[in-house]
C-alpha cells in the first residue's frame, strides 16, 4: 500500500513539475516575443511614458561654394533672417506638441516661397530655361514616404510630396499625373514666371558660358577618360537645395527635402531630393535625414539611407554614421554635398564637404543657430 502511495506521490510530483517548466517556458516565449514585437516595430521606445520626451529641429538650405568672400553683408543677412525664421517655425510646432511632418512641411513651405533658395520660386533652370522640381517627405514611424518630380506649376512642392505619401498608395508621382493629383486636392497653381528670377536667369547664362569653355577646352586637350574627367571634377555648385528633420514629442522623426535641382540640367533629369534613401529618409529606428549637393552621387551612394543603415546595422551614433558617409564615401566619390540628421534622442549632425551649407538649428535653450560657411 506505502509502495502504491509513494508510487503516486511520485507521479504527481514529476506531473506538477512538468507543469511548471511548461508554463515557466510559455512565459519566457511571451517574454522573448513582446521584446521581439517592441523592438520590430517603428516606435521609439519609452521605458517611462510620463518622462520628458526630447524634440529637437534643423533644416538646411543647400550645401556648395558659399564663400564668404563672395557674400554681401545684405544677401547674408537675407539668409540668415530667412533660415532663422524657417528654423523657428518648425521648432515651436513642435514645442506646442505639434508632429514632426507638420513641422518639417512648415518649414520646407516657407523655404520655398523665398527667392533666396533653389526650390519653389527661385529654384535653377534647366537647360531649357525652364523650373523642374522636385521634394519628398519621410514619416520615420511608418516608413510612409510620398515624393513628387518634374514639377512645373506647384508652388510648394512638398505638401504634394505630403499627399502623394497620405492619400495615395504610391511613393513617387511625376511630372503631369503629379500636377493632375494637386489639381484634384486642390492645392495651390502658379504660372511659369512666379518661379523664375533674374538672378537664376543669369546662373543659367553662366553655366551655359562656362560648359562652351569647357567644350573647347576638352576639344584642343588630349582625350580623357570618362573616369578621369569625373575623379578630377571640382565641387563646383552652389545647390542651394531645402530640407528639415524633425523629432517630435511623440518620438516621431520625419525628413523632407525640396529643389529645382541642378542649373543647366538636361530636360528631364531627376535628381536625389525625390529619391528616398538618395536624398530624404526617416526610420524611428535610427535617424532623420535630409542632403544636399551633387544629386548623383547621393543616388549611386543612396547617402541619405546609408547614414540610418550605419546607425542600424553597426550602432554607430548618429554623428558618425553622418560623418562617414559625407567624410569619407561621397567625398572619396567625388561627390560634393552634405546633411542634416536628427537621432531619436534630438542630437543634430550636420557634416558637409563643400565650402559652406546653410544650416540652422534651435538649441536646446530654445536659441536659434543660423550657419553658413565653415565655422
Ligand atoms: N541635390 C540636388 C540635386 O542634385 C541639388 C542640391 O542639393 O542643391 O538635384
Amino acid at each position: 500500500m506505502r509502495a502504491i502511495w509513494k508510487g503516486v506521490s511520485l507521479t504527481l510530483l514529476i506531473t506538477t513539475l512538468l507543469g511548471i517548466t511548461t508554463i515557466l517556458r510559455v512565459q519566457e516565449t511571451g517574454a522573448k516575443e513582446s521584446v521581439k514585437k517592441r523592438s520590430m516595430s517603428n516606435q521609439s521606445p519609452r521605458t517611462n511614458p510620463s518622462a520628458a520626451q526630447p524634440f529637437g529641429f534643423a533644416i538646411h538650405g543647400g550645401a556648395g561654394t558659399i564663400l564668404k568672400s563672395e557674400m554681401s553683408p545684405e544677401m547674408e543677412a537675407a539668409y540668415r533672417a530667412k533660415l532663422q525664421e524657417a528654423v523657428l517655425a518648425g521648432y515651436n510646432i513642435l514645442k506646442d506638441g505639434g508632429s514632426s511632418l507638420d513641422a518639417v512641411e512648415a518649414a520646407i513651405r516657407l523655404l520655398e516661397d523665398s527667392p533666396l533658395f533653389n526650390a519653389g520660386k527661385g529654384s535653377v533652370l534647366n537647360s531649357a530655361g525652364a523650373v523642374e522640381m522636385d521634394a519628398s517627405i519621410m514619416d520615420g514611424k511608418t516608413l510612409k514616404a510620398g515624393a513628387v518630380t518634374d514639377i512645373k506649376r506647384i508652388k510648394n512642392p512638398i505638401s504634394l510630396a505630403r499627399l502623394v505619401m497620405e492619400q495615395t498608395t504610391h511613393v513617387l508621382l511625376a511630372s503631369d499625373g503629379a500636377e493632375a493629383f494637386a489639381k484634384e486636392k486642390g492645392l495651390e497653381f502658379m504660372p511659369p514666371e512666379y518661379f523664375i528670377t533674374d538672378r537664376r536667369i543669369k546662373e543659367l547664362e553662366r553655366e551655359k558660358e562656362k560648359e562652351r569653355k569647357k567644350q573647347q577646352q576638352q576639344n584642343t586637350k588630349p582625350k580623357q577618360t570618362s573616369r578621369e574627367t569625373e575623379l578630377v571634377a571640382p565641387f563646383e555648385g552652389k545647390y542651394g537645395t531645402v530640407g528639415a528633420v524633425a523629432l517630435d514629442k511623440q518620438g516621431n522623426l520625419a525628413a523632407g527635402t525640396s529643389t529645382g535641382g541642378k542649373s543647366n540640367k538636361r530636360v528631364g533629369r531627376v535628381g536625389d531630393s525625390p529619391i528616398i534613401g538618395a536624398g530624404n529618409y526617416a526610420n524611428n529606428r535610427t535617424c532623420a535625414v535630409s542632403g544636399t549637393g551633387d544629386g548623383e552621387y547621393f543616388m549611386r551612394l543612396l547617402v541619405a539611407y546609408d547614414v540610418s543603415a550605419l546607425m542600424e546595422y553597426k550602432g554607430m551614433s548618429v554623428e558618425d554614421a553622418a560623418r562617414t558617409v559625407v567624410m569619407e564615401k561621397l567625398k572619396s566619390l567625388g561627390g560634393g554635398g552634405g546633411l542634416i540628421a536628427i537621432d531619436r534622442q534630438g542630437r543634430i549632425t550636420m557634416p558637409f564637404n563643400t565650402p559652406g551649407m546653410y544650416r540652422a538649428y534651435v538649441a536646446a535653450d530654445g536659441t536659434p543657430v543660423v550657419k553658413i560657411y565653415q565655422d
